[in-house]
């Protein structure tokens, strides 16, 4: 156990410490507002004694320098970070702010408390956008790459990625306002609960009497939202029904939901639709009959691993066979554009078999690709650590080598998003064959059009372009409070409507 004593007449400065500490030890514990305790684990590093730590931090102004001392047992540690130019367009706060981060992490990682993580002093979900940011504002591309590295400590070969992702996403992103919106519509149910799932599913079994008053509440909000969007012109350029298993529904429960959808709202001519049916146990002829019907782009299985012995380890009751069965079955309807989902990091998993995995899956060929680094966030079997866990060299070795197999397959990074407590300090990726890229993702994780979610656990963005309004609301991941408060959540969402169409 380590104790974390801080020393600083800022109480923003203090909050910034816990939020370094944080990308480490997620775990960290307050005893009082300047004392945290931490503990070597997963995340951590080296340091495997019992230590105790006194840090001093001062901030100079004209020239901005942020000073840090370091005490531990007979040792100290200094570090300053001076503000140097050339300086992007960032407040004066801000800039004291990140200097202070990057001088933490330096003084951190001089004590071996921590092996910084490749992400540098980045914590946000959405690192694009800073990049997309630096683009607005005519940042040439050598740059930008200077200031991810040296202004944000990446390492070279994220800030590469990154760098990539955000110019092919550029064409794509709305500059201004149009009139058009997404749509998320979420079906919280699943077969079973996955082991390390940490989003709303709720097993059929168990919760499936709801099932029916829950499609009455989702309708209710799409027709409720569809008005507002008739009265203003406005157009749906995507449509992504997500879960949760939204194919655990019945054929004719997914034909009369994606009828709803269809006849309540005017599409784009080339609108995309896709459905999540995560769950290949869950893909029957009858159920891709009505898929098609529907002119679903996008349909997404999601095998996660084709280690048989994974998919047990974690819940999941269908073989890998069920998994090239379902593929196989879904190619025959001809849907354009098929996605796969991985996850590397899953229990007891390593690179040999994260390598047997992507080579089946690229045998098959589809269109999207998307591999995700564990979150391990809520995830009972990480948080009992009771499993064998990845070692982080081994864990970045092996987001390494899934980005080189997939670039060398033809697969091209377009999307990007990181989560807190995520699998070595890694990032989920959303890959695609050549001009098949899925916009729905895009848009959705750069924040430029407004996304309208229904359903337990979505989140609906209101985005005006004109005078930067962003602004969330997330209905509940309580199935049962979400029925409660259905009436209530379509208003607000209409309230806002009108005010950002
Ligand atoms: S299929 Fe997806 S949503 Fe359902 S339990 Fe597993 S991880 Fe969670």
């Amino acid at each position: 156990m380590i104790r974390v004593k801080v020393f600083s007449p800022s109480t923003d400065q203090v909050r910034i410490v816990k939020e370094v500490l944080r990308i480490y030890f997620p775990r960290l514990k307050e005893i009082d507002t300047t004392n945290f305790l931490i503990s070597s684990n997963y995340f951590s590093g080296t340091v495997k004694a019992d230590k105790k730590i006194n840090l001093y931090l001062e901030k100079q102004t004209s020239p901005l320098v942020i000073k840090v001392k370091l005490e531990m047992d007979d040792q100290v540690f200094f570090h300053e970070e001076v503000a140097k130019p050339p300086f992007f367009s960032e407040e004066e706060t801000n800039r004291a702010r990140r200097l202070l981060r990057l001088a933490l992490q330096q003084i951190f990682s001089l004590a071996k408390i921590i092996k910084p993580s490749p992400w540098g002093i980045l914590t946000g979900v959405r690192p694009l956008k800073i990049v997309q940011r630096f683009m607005d504002d005519g940042i040439t591309p050598e740059n930008i790459l200077n200031h991810l590295i040296k202004d944000y400590a990446l390492e070279e070969r994220k800030a590469k990625l990154l760098l990539e992702i955000a110019y092919r996403q550029r064409p794509f992103l709305p500059k201004e306002k149009r009139n058009l919106v997404s749509l998320y519509l979420g079906i919280p149910f699943c077969p079973t609960r996955c082991y390390y799932c940490s989003f709303p599913a709720f097993s059929l079994d168990r919760w499936g009497y709801l099932l029916a008053d829950y499609l009455q509440a989702l309708e209710k909000e799409i027709i409720g939202l569809s008005q507002v969007l008739q009265e203003k012109e406005i157009k749906v350029q995507t449509v992504y029904l997500g879960g949760g298993t939204p194919t655990i529904l019945s054929a004719g429960q997914l034909a009369k939901l994606l009828t709803v959808v269809q006849d309540n709202f005017a599409f784009v001519p080339d609108r995309e639709l896709t459905v999540e049916g995560g769950r290949p146990e869950t893909l029957t002829r009858e159920k891709l009959e009505v898929l098609k019907a529907h002119q679903v782009t996008r349909l997404s299985i999601n095998p996660q691993t084709m280690q048989a012995v994974t998919l047990e380890r974690i819940g999941r009751k269908h073989s890998c066979e069920d998994i090239i069965t379902a593929y196989h079955l879904a190619r025959e309807f001809g849907f354009p554009v098929i996605n796969m989902d991985l996850i590397i990091g899953l229990p007891g998993e390593k690179r040999v078999d994260l390598d047997k995995t992507l080579n089946e899956i690229l045998a098959l060929r589809p269109e999207n690709i998307t591999v995700h680094a564990l979150a391990l966030k809520r995830a009972a079997y990480y948080r009992q650590e009771k499993i064998d866990l990845v070692l982080p060299a081994e864990g970045q070795a092996m987001l390494d080598l899934a980005h080189t197999k997939l670039a060398k397959a033809g697969y091209l990074p377009y999307y990007l998003y990181r989560q807190k407590e995520i699998f070595a300090h890694g990032e989920n990726v959303g890959y695609s064959l050549p001009g098949k890229i899925c916009f729905y993702n895009l848009l959705m994780m750069e924040e430029r059009q407004t996304i309208l979610g229904c359903g337990v656990g979505a989140s609906s963005k209101f985005v005006d372009l004109e005078t930067n309004f962003l602004e969330s609301i997330y209905n509940p991941k309580d199935i049962l409070f979400y029925l409660q408060r259905v009436d209530e959540l379509l208003q607000r969402k209409v309230d806002n409507l009108q005010t950002v169409l």
